[in-house]
């Protein structure tokens, strides 16, 4: 049987977007959980070639998936340079920030 991509790519992306918004409702009561969602929701983008939407992109840890909370990162700005660092495994990601 012939494999109906269109339909595969947009359940991929559905479920990618009900992971994340699992990940988010837990990520203060239940960070392992979260992390779990996360985890799941990056294995179907990749197996699917699905981008992660760009409003959870900069969410979570790209290194231990943890999602992002108020208490488990720290943000900083300066000189043009956004810089994130994970408080749980120590990954620091930098982006270039434009104002
Ligand atoms: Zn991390």
């Amino acid at each position: 049987m012939r494999r109906n991509k269109n339909l595969e790519r947009r359940i991929a992306d559905e479920r990618i977007i009900l992971l994340m918004k699992l990940a988010e409702k837990e990520a203060i009561s239940n960070p392992e959980r979260a992390r779990r969602y996360v985890t799941m929701a990056r294995r179907i983008a990749m197996k699917y070639r699905r981008k992660m939407p760009s409003e959870y992109r900069r969410r979570f840890c790209k290194k231990c998936f943890s999602f992002f909370t108020t208490s488990n990162c720290r943000i900083r700005i300066r000189r043009g340079i956004k810089s994130i660092l994970c408080l749980n495994c120590g990954w620091r990601r930098r982006i270039p920030y434009r104002r």
